[in-house]
């Protein structure tokens, strides 16, 4: 032991926002290295996947099968159907629907979900599983898993999953880097938000050596919507609302979307999460919101902030959760309803300045 001052050993509290710990990366390593080969092997990312979710998940999934793991299958909850952006993903054959998904896996691996109500109808898996693995990055995740990989610095869940694909010694090849290269650019906002670290660019660098084209993918992930796409968005983006006084007067500026918005135009719901990008441009509000209906009565609320407000508490205060500046729930009433409980949040959550 060294420095012995005579004291008493002190014992160094882990902080709660630190990422995965030796024993934790240890646990996961052992999990995956000690699969036998018949083992069946189910992964599963959010309802509503978005590119970090599917990305990581089917990225990890090449990975697991350069491994060795034959019986594998990746799922998400609800209507197994991926939002075109993401239609070109290597890996997209391991997906099926929920229906089909292994009723008892030997493990089952969870990606960039925040807690357990994420996995909607697949959630019993935790219990029916032989073994669990989460693999996130938001402060708020539960620690759901019989292993938790949860590292809340990480720009993306690709960024976990790739480091536990080093542990395995297994590289990156084109497949896997095409997939942690989308959840990468779709997290951080193609490399423009306060997460992006040299180490994310370092990975970047990484997956792009493995020749994957990052002109072709941004224009499929990012740049390509149907024409009807784009005339719901004007029409959308035409009634947004401005409120200068809402979070203490850091202002909110919010829209809607109807199912009816949607038939009339013929599309379908995943056109509506680019449109939160577009609204939060608004100079004069910190806060944006846009509230995509699902169900009678019943929208998925995007919040957004440039930085004064910590939107992730209006969004846990809600029922739902997130990350500080980009956070959702699922919101019930009327869309002024909806919007009002939003306003009641929003004081609270104003980030207080940092001491002098
Ligand atoms: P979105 O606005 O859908 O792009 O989501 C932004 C962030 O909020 C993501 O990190 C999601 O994980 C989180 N989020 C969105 N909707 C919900 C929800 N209903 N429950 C919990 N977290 C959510
Ligand atoms: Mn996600
Ligand atoms: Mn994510």
């Amino acid at each position: 032991m060294s420095g012995s001052s005579g004291t008493a050993a002190v014992v160094e509290a882990t902080p709660v926002d630190s990422g995965p710990g030796a024993g934790d990366w240890a646990a996961a390593e052992s999990l995956l290295r000690n699969l036998s080969p018949d083992a069946r092997v189910l992964l599963i990312c959010h309802v509503n996947p978005d590119g970090d979710a599917l990305g990581s998940m089917l990225g990890f999934a090449l990975g697991l099968r350069r491994l060795g793991v034959r019986a594998m299958q990746a799922t998400f909850p609800g209507p197994p159907e991926v939002p075109v952006p993401f239609q070109g993903l290597p890996g997209l054959e391991l997906l099926v629907p929920a229906t089909e998904a292994y009723p008892d896996p030997d493990l089952v691996i969870c990606f960039d979900a925040a807690s357990e109500s994420r996995l909607g109808e697949l959630v019993d898996r935790l219990d029916t599983a032989g073994a669990s693995l989460v693999l996130d990055h938001h402060a708020s995740n539960t620690r759901f898993g019989g292993v938790n990989l949860v590292d809340p610095h990480a720009a993306a869940t690709s960024v976990v999953a790739e480091q536990l694909l080093t542990r395995l010694g297994v590289g990156l090849d084109a497949g896997i880097a095409e997939c942690l290269y989308v959840a990468l650019t779709t997290d951080t906002g193609s490399f423009r938000f306060e997460a992006t670290t040299p180490a994310v660019h370092h990975l970047a660098a990484r997956l792009l050596a493995t020749g994957i084209r990052p002109g072709d993918i941004s224009r499929r992930v990012f740049d390509t919507r149907p024409f009807g796409a784009v005339r719901l968005f004007g029409e959308v983006l035409g009634r947004a609302r401005l409120e200068p006084a809402p979070a203490g007067g850091r202002g909110l500026v919010w829209t809607w979307a109807t199912l009816d918005d949607l038939a009339r135009h013929d599309q379908r719901p995943y056109v509506l999460e680019a449109l939160i990008d577009s609204v939060r441009c608004t100079a004069e509000a910190d806060v944006s919101c846009v509230l995509k209906q699902t169900a009678p009565g019943e929208w998925a609320v995007s919040l957004r902030s440039k930085g004064a407000v910590d939107v992730s508490r209006v969004a846990l205060a809600l029922g739902g959760g997130g990350h500080r500046f980009a956070a959702g729930f699922t919101g019930r009433g009327t869309a002024e309803e909806v919007v009002d409980r939003i306003r009641g949040q929003l004081d609270d959550a104003v980030i207080p300045p940092a001491a002098p």
